[in-house]
C-alpha cells in the first residue's frame, strides 16, 4: 500500500489534516485503531475557538456546526459566592467561542472525507511507523482480522493522540524531551439528561474546589468537579454529586437542574509537551505532541492549530520541492502550544484548591480572581487566550 502522507489516527488532528491535504490535492490514508461507532459515541471537548470554527467552515465541514453549535459570547467565573461575567465577544474584538461536542465535530469529519473519497482504516491498530529518518517512511499496522499490512509513504504524521506509538519513533533523550506537570487532583465528569443550568460556561472557584458548569446540547448538560484523581465513582451516588456541585457554586439564589445522569468518569490532569514535534519524516500533531489540563478548553483547538501548521507546509512542499515550512514546523506549533500551556496551567492554578495550599494561597487566588473580573486589562487577557489566538 502507498500514500504521499500516512496519517496514523482518526481524532480531530488527523481527520482535519487528510481533508485540508485533499483540498490541496495531496493524497493521504488514515490508520484508525477503533471503529467509526465508537470514535463517533466518545464525549470529550465541547468548546471550539473561533479559528477552529473558521477552519471546519473553510474546509466544507461546518454546515451542522453553524446550523447546530451553540455561539457563546461571555463565561462567568464564580467565587466568593458571587457570578462575575467575562465578556468575550466584547473583550476580544469580536471573536466567540462555539459549544459544538467533539464527537458531533467526528462525525461531520468522517461523513464529509468517506463523501470526499477519503481513505480511512478503521480497527486497524498502526504498531510501528518506520525509516522515518529516510525518504521513504513507513507505517506497519495490523488489520481487524489480523492481517498485517505496510503502508509506504513520502511522510508519516503521528496524530494517534495521547497514547499513540508516533511519538516514540522519536528517540527520547538524543532527541526528544518530555515536559511533564501532574496535577494532585483529577475532574470528576458527569453527562445529565437536563435542560441548561445558564446561558454561558461557569468556571467556579470554591473552598471545596472548583466546579464547571458546561453543556453539549439543549438536552445533555456537562458538568465536573475537582476530585482525587484516586477517588472512585462507585463512591459518588448521583444524589451525592448534584449535592457537591450545587455547593460549589452556590451563592446568588443559583440553582442547577439537574436530571437523570447517564454517564460518570474521572480524569487525570496533566500538562505535556513533547520536544520537537517531528523528526526526519514524521510530524506529530495534537494530543501525540503534547496535552493541557481541560480548564483552558484547548486540546481540540490546539490539534486543529497544528495541522494548520503541517497541511500548509506540506503544501508548500508538492508544490514548490522546498522543505523550509517543513523544517520549521515544530518551532511554529510549539510557539502556539507553550502559549496554551501556559493559559491551561494558570487557568488550573487560579481555579482549583491545591491540597498543600495555605490560607494565603486562597486569599492570592481570590484576589486574583477580583483582578480579572474588575480589570479590564486582565479581562482582556483572560477573554483573548479563552477564544484562541489567530491561526499563524
Ligand atoms: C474529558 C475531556 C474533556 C475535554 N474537553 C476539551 C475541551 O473542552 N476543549 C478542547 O479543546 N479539548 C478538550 N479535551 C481534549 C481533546 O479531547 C483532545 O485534545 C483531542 O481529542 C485531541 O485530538 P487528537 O486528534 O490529537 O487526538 P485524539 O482525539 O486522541 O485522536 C487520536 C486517535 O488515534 C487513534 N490511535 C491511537 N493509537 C493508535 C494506533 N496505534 N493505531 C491507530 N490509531 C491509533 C485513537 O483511537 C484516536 O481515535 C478534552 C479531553 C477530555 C478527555
Amino acid at each position: 500500500m502507498q500514500t504521499q502522507v500516512g496519517i496514523i489516527g482518526a481524532g480531530p488532528a488527523g481527520l482535519l489534516l487528510s481533508q485540508m491535504l485533499h483540498l490541496r490535492g495531496i493524497e493521504s490514508v488514515i490508520i484508525e485503531s477503533r471503529s467509526r461507532d465508537a470514535i463517533e459515541a466518545t464525549i470529550r471537548a465541547g468548546v471550539l475557538e473561533q479559528s477552529t470554527v473558521d477552519l471546519m467552515v473553510e474546509i466544507g465541514a461546518g454546515e451542522r456546526l453553524k446550523r447546530e453549535g451553540f455561539v457563546h459570547h461571555g463565561i462567568e467565573l464564580r467565587f466568593g459566592g458571587r457570578g462575575h461575567r467575562i465578556n468575550l465577544h466584547d473583550l476580544a474584538n469580536g471573536r466567540t467561542i462555539t459549544v459544538y461536542a467533539q464527537h458531533e465535530v467526528l462525525k461531520d469529519l468522517i461523513a464529509l472525507r468517506l463523501r470526499t473519497g477519503g481513505v480511512i482504516h478503521f480497527e486497524a491498530k498502526a504498531d510501528a511507523v518506520e525509516d522515518v529518518a529516510t525518504g521513504a517512511p513507513q507505517i506497519r499496522f495490523t488489520t481487524s482480522n489480523g492481517q498485517k499490512q505496510l503502508l509506504r509513504c513520502d511522510f508519516v504524521a503521528g496524530c494517534d493522540g495521547s497514547y499513540g506509538i508516533g511519538r516514540s519513533a522519536i528517540p527520547e533523550g538524543s532527541v526528544r524531551h518530555d515536559y511533564f506537570r501532574i496535577y494532585p487532583f483529577g475532574w470528576f465528569g458527569i453527562l445529565a439528561k437536563a435542560p441548561p443550568s445558564s446561558d454561558e460556561l461557569i468556571y467556579a472557584h470554591h473552598d471545596r474546589g472548583f466546579a464547571l458548569v458546561s453543556t453539549r446540547s439543549p438536552d445533555v448538560q456537562r458538568m465536573y468537579f475537582q476530585c482525587d484523581p484516586n477517588d472512585s465513582v462507585d463512591n459518588w451516588p448521583d444524589e451525592r454529586i448534584w449535592e457537591e456541585l450545587q455547593t460549589r457554586v452556590e451563592g446568588d439564589k443559583f440553582r442547577l437542574k439537574t436530571g437523570p445522569i447517564f454517564q460518570k468518569g474521572i480524569i487525570p490532569l496533566r500538562s505535556f509537551v513533547c520536544e520537537p514535534m517531528q523528526h526526519g519524516r514524521l510530524f506529530l500533531a495534537g494530543d501525540a505532541a503534547h496535552s493541557v489540563p481541560p480548564t483552558g478548553a484547548k486540546g481540540l483547538n490546539l490539534a486543529a492549530a497544528d495541522v494548520h501548521v503541517l497541511a500548509r507546509a506540506l503544501s508548500s512542499f508538492y508544490a514548490t520541492g522546498s522543505t523550509d515550512l517543513l523544517a520549521d514546523y515544530s518551532r511554529m506549533a510549539l510557539r502556539r502550544v507553550w502559549r496554551a500551556q501556559h493559559f491551561s496551567w494558570w487557568m488550573t492554578s487560579m481555579l482549583h484548591r491545591f491540597h498543600d495550599a495555605a490560607e494565603f494561597d486562597l486569599k492570592r487566588q481570590l484576589a486574583e480572581l477580583d483582578l480579572v473580573t474588575s480589570s479590564r486589562a486582565a479581562a482582556t487577557t483572560v477573554a483573548e487566550n479563552y477564544v484562541g489566538l489567530p491561526l499563524t
